[in-house]
């Protein structure tokens, strides 16, 4: 049990002195004021376990305070905490070279930053340089940042402001994204077929762009806009297309880097594509703020041209506990992990769409999950909102935390550490189970 500031206390003080959007994002409508973590499991103020199944939007991917992180930190913080820049340290040579050693050939340039917004700003900002070409492309239902650049490459409308970014996701002002489909699960696109998808890019190149374009960025699996998997070889041939329009390749693997998917390390290596940069962020360092861009010798020749320094991106913290992390990966098994608990978890999560008519749709991979909730299953319309929140309340009374998503805030999202079990599995989805039993008999 925790001894500190009161809850009202705390809530007081938010409303007073700190940014408004806090106040929104408290997810549930009782906050959880959480306390204290240990890998799958966090504690609130009273002294009451959640296992947590969405790990801060798959950011403390490893889990809460990992052991070997925490010691490799706690060494670091002891030793030295500086700026990057200015001096030379071991950790950032090290570190660069243990995560470039993670990524085929030729993406063996690294870039540290902040976090994903800082790095997708970057990246940006390379893919003009390197190809002349201004242009980007981005999907519907994709989330690329914060920052005013990112946002417009965002285009899942939740996480826009209507006046910074012209109002819409496909006019093109500086510094704008133009958006292209992904492949919905409910009309007008319930066709999962390819072609389908790549005439509606073809379109967009058409209607949208100019001839030439600068860049292409796509999450191998998306993640805020639920778990979005694309029809098999659609990333192969958007690539291809991109290319031929002069544009490159980028690879938001926020979320779905460093093993999560499972099969794969990087998210990309399961379309089989080779993008020309790849941007992390989130379980780069188990829930420390950092992330990267690597690219290529070729794309980092054309940025050399002009001066970029980040103060605090690939600090001596940062690197220590990147380079533990990639570390723990390895020593724990946690990408094998990823895909035996998650090809398993999607098994079990199989079932309840069979036995509920609310649970539409569930996909995704290794630890990257969504649940697609819908009223019924032959119209597909989204399941409404104070439903959602329902089932989402009640799980979270039983002890899980999920995440939600989707473009209608349709999608419930399960991104565990990587460190769960089956035992932990089966846990959260009998509680899913329940709370969505206990909605049907409500309504
Ligand atoms: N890309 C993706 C796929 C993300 O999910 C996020 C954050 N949710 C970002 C980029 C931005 O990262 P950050 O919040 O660290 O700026």
């Amino acid at each position: 049990q925790c001894q500190g500031m009161s809850k009202q206390r705390m809530m007081e003080l938010r409303r007073l002195n700190c940014n408004p959007m806090t106040m929104k994002v408290t997810y549930y409508k009782s906050p959880v004021f959480v306390h204290q973590g240990h890998m799958q499991w966090l504690w609130d103020m009273d002294g009451k376990r959640y296992l947590d199944f969405f790990a801060g939007v798959a950011t403390v991917s490893l889990g809460h305070c990992h052991p070997k992180v925490t010691a490799a930190a706690t060494a670091q913080m002891n030793k030295l905490w500086h700026t990057t820049n200015i001096y030379v340290f071991s950790a950032l040579q090290e570190y660069c070279e243990k995560l470039a050693s993670h990524l085929p050939d030729p993406l063996k340039v690294v870039y540290l930053t902040n976090s994903g917004s800082e790095a997708n700003d970057l990246a940006m900002l390379m893919s003009r340089l390197h190809t002349g070409n201004h242009d980007i492309l981005s999907f519907r239902g994709s989330y690329h940042g914060g920052s005013p650049q990112t946002m417009a490459l965002t285009a899942n409308s939740a996480y826009k402001y209507p006046v910074a970014n012209g109002g819409s996701t496909t006019v093109r002002a500086s510094g704008e994204a133009a958006t292209a489909e992904t492949p919905p699960y409910r009309p007008p696109g319930q066709c999962v077929a390819n072609d389908q998808y790549i005439g509606q890019l073809k379109e967009t190149f058409a209607t949208s762009l100019p001839s030439r374009i600068a860049a292409f960025f796509a999450e191998p699996i998306q993640g805020m806009g639920g778990a979005v998997q694309y029809p098999k070889d659609y990333l192969k041939q958007a690539y291809k297309m991109v290319r031929e329009r002069g544009g490159i390749c980028i690879a938001d693997e926020v979320q779905t880097g460093f093993g999560r998917t499972g099969s794969h390390f990087w998210g990309f290596q399961g379309h089989e594509v080779m993008p020309d940069i790849v941007t992390m962020a989130k379980g780069i360092a188990t829930g420390f703020p950092m992330g990267a861009v690597v690219t290529t010798p070729e794309i980092a020749a054309s940025f050399a041209k002009g001066v970029h320094f980040n103060t605090f991106g690939g600090n001596p913290m940062a690197c220590t506990i990147g380079s533990a992390v990639l570390d723990a990966i390895k020593e724990d098994g946690l990408q094998e992990n990823s895909h035996l608990v998650g090809t398993y978890m999607l098994t079990q999560l199989a079932k309840l769409r069979d036995k509920h008519q609310i649970v539409g749709d569930v996909r995704g991979k290794g630890l990257q999950i969504g649940v697609e909730m819908v009223e019924d299953k032959v119209s597909r319309t989204p399941l409404s909102l104070a439903a959602m929140s329902d089932i989402f309340e009640d799980t979270k009374d039983m002890g899980v935390l999920i995440g939600k998503g989707g473009v209608y805030g349709q999608n419930f999202r399960v991104q565990p550490p990587m460190c769960v079990t089956k035992e932990d599995a089966d846990y959260f989805v009998a509680v899913f189970d329940r709370s969505i039993q206990n909605y049907m008999d409500r309504r």
